[in-house]
C-alpha cells in the first residue's frame, strides 16, 4: 500500500493513523479533518474542559508538529463523496484524494430533539468542543437547568452543572438513570449521588416542547403536564452513525457501517471503526454491534493499522468504558446486555461498589464505582473466558482481586 485515506480526525481516525506509523507503513497518510481545530478528545468537553480545569490545548491528541513529523497530511476539508471504482475520495472542497485503501473515522452525531423549540437559543447538545465553548460561559449564569436524557453525557453535564451552583431538573424517559447501560443497583447509586448534588430527577418523563420567549428557551414542558423553568437546556439523547458517505457509496449498513470480525466494509479496499462501525461483537454473541467508546475506537484503530501492515487479526477486545460524575467515577467491563443475575460487593453507603452482571453462571460485566483495583481486575478475568460463577461471587468475605490474582 501506497496511500491510505482517513476520513475523520477524532479517536480512531487518529489512532489509526498514529498506530501505522509504529507499525511502520511508510506510505502517505492523509487525515481527512473537518473540524477547525486539531484533533482532540471529546470526553473532557462534558467534563474537565466544561469545568475549565483543563484547556482546550490539553485536549489536543498531539500538537501540529507531530502530525508534520509522522508525515500525516492532516486535510482540513470534508468526504463529499468515494468514487469506489477509481479508489478516490471526493472533498467538499473539490479536491481528490486517491487511496489504495480509505479508513472511514465519522463518529456520530447527536440524535436531535425533535420538539417544538429545539432550536432555540440556549438548547444544547454536547459534541464538539464548539458545543462546549458556547456552553461553559453560560453555566456561571444559568440559575435553572434542564437536562433532556440521563444517559452518561446528560449526567455528566448535570453533574458539572449542579456543581456551578444551578438547580438541575433532569427528565428522563425511562424509569432509572443510565438503565441502557448499568445494574439498577448501580443506577441507585447514581441516582441517590445525584440527589444530593441538588438534582432532581423526573422519570418516565417526555419532553413536549420547549417554551421560548425572545427567541430563547425559558421553560420545558413534558406530555404530561409539568413545566419545568429553564435558562438553559442540554439535551443528550443518543447519537446517530455518520454513514452518509458509506450509504451513498453502496456499502452494507446496518446501524452503522456494516463490518466483518477484521474490520473490513462489504468493499475490500474500505475499513470502517469507532462510533460509526457496526461489527460482529465477540461480547455481544457476536451480533451487528456499534459500540461509543474511546477503549473500542482505539483498539478498532490499532486492529485496523496492524492488518493494513500485514498482521491480520479478528476483532476481539473486550469492551471497558468509564464516565466520571461530580466526585464518583465509574468504570465498566464487558457488556451488560442480558445480564439476570446480579451480585453486589463494597459499601454502597460509601459509594465503593462494584456490581458483577451474570447471565445464569457467566460474568458479562463488571460496574465499578470507586473500585479502580476491582475495574483493572475484571478487565484481566473478562479477557479470558470467565470461570466466576454468581455463587463464588456472593459467597462472604469474597474479594474480586484475591480472585483474579
Ligand atoms: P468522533 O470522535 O466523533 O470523530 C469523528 C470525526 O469525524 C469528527 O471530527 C467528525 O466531525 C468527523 N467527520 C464526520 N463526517 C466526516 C466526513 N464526511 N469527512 C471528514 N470528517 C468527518 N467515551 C468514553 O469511553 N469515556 C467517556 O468518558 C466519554 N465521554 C464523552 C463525552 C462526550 C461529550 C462525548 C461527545 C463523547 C464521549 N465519549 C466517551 C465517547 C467517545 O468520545 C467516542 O466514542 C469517540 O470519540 C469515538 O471516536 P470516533 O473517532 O469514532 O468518532
Amino acid at each position: 500500500l501506497n496511500s491510505i485515506v482517513i476520513a475523520g480526525a477524532g479517536h480512531a481516525g487518529v489512532q489509526v493513523a498514529l498506530s501505522l506509523r509504529q507499525d511502520g507503513y511508510t506510505g502517505s497518510i492523509s487525515l481527512v479533518n473537518d473540524e477547525p481545530w486539531l484533533p482532540y478528545q471529546r470526553p473532557p468537553l462534558s467534563k474537565a474542559y466544561l469545568l475549565g480545569k483543563i484547556d482546550a490545548t490539553a485536549m489536543q491528541f498531539r500538537p501540529a508538529q507531530f502530525y508534520t513529523d509522522q508525515r500525516i497530511d492532516l486535510v482540513a476539508d470534508r468526504g463529499a463523496a468515494i468514487d469506489r471504482q477509481n479508489r478516490r475520495l471526493l472533498l467538499a472542497s473539490g479536491t481528490v484524494l486517491d487511496y489504495d485503501h480509505l479508513v472511514l473515522a465519522t463518529g456520530a452525531h447527536n440524535r436531535p430533539l425533535n420538539v417544538p423549540g429545539a432550536g432555540l437559543a440556549n438548547v444544547y447538545g454536547v459534541k464538539t468542543r464548539a458545543d462546549a465553548e458556547a456552553l461553559a460561559p453560560l453555566l456561571g449564569n444559568a440559575k435553572r437547568v434542564v437536562v433532556i436524557g440521563a444517559g452518561f453525557i446528560g449526567l455528566e453535564f448535570a453533574a458539572v452543572a449542579a456543581a456551578a451552583g444551578a438547580a438541575v431538573d433532569v427528565l428522563e424517559l425511562g424509569d432509572r438513570p443510565m438503565a441502557r447501560a448499568v445494574s439498577p443497583a448501580m443506577s441507585e447509586l447514581f441516582r441517590a449521588a445525584h440527589a444530593a448534588w441538588g438534582v432532581t430527577f423526573h422519570f418516565r418523563g417526555a419532553v413536549a416542547e420547549i417554551e421560548g420567549d425572545n427567541g430563547k428557551a425559558v421553560a420545558v414542558l413534558t406530555a404530561d403536564g409539568r413545566r419545568l423553568p429553564a435558562d438553559l437546556v442540554v439535551y443528550g439523547i443518543g447519537v446517530i452513525p455518520n454513514v452518509g458517505l458509506a450509504l451513498e457509496a453502496g456499502l452494507g449498513i446496518d446501524n452503522g457501517i456494516r463490518v466483518d470480525a477484521g474490520l473490513l466494509t462489504s468493499d475490500p479496499h474500505i475499513s470502517a471503526l469507532g462510533d460509526v462501525a457496526c461489527f460482529p461483537c465477540l461480547q455481544n454473541g457476536e451480533r451487528p454491534t456499534r459500540l461509543e467508546s474511546v477503549q473500542n475506537a482505539v483498539d478498532q484503530g490499532k486492529l485496523i493499522a496492524a492488518r493494513l501492515t500485514g498482521k491480520p487479526a479478528p476483532y476481539t477486545a473486550l469492551p471497558w468504558f468509564w464516565t466520571d460524575q461530580g466526585h464518583l467515577k465509574l468504570q465498566i467491563a464487558g457488556l451488560s446486555g442480558g445480564a439476570d443475575n446480579h451480585v453486589v460487593l463494597g459499601d454502597p453507603a460509601a459509594q465503593q461498589v462494584s456490581v458483577l452482571c451474570f447471565r445464569g453462571e457467566q460474568l458479562l460485566a463488571v460496574e465499578s464505582c470507586g473500585r479502580v483495583g476491582d475495574h483493572m481486575a475484571a478487565r484481566k478475568i473478562l479477557a479470558r473466558p470467565p470461570a466466576l460463577t454468581p455463587s463464588m461471587a456472593a459467597a462472604p468475605g469474597f474479594d474480586l482481586k484475591a480472585w483474579e490474582a
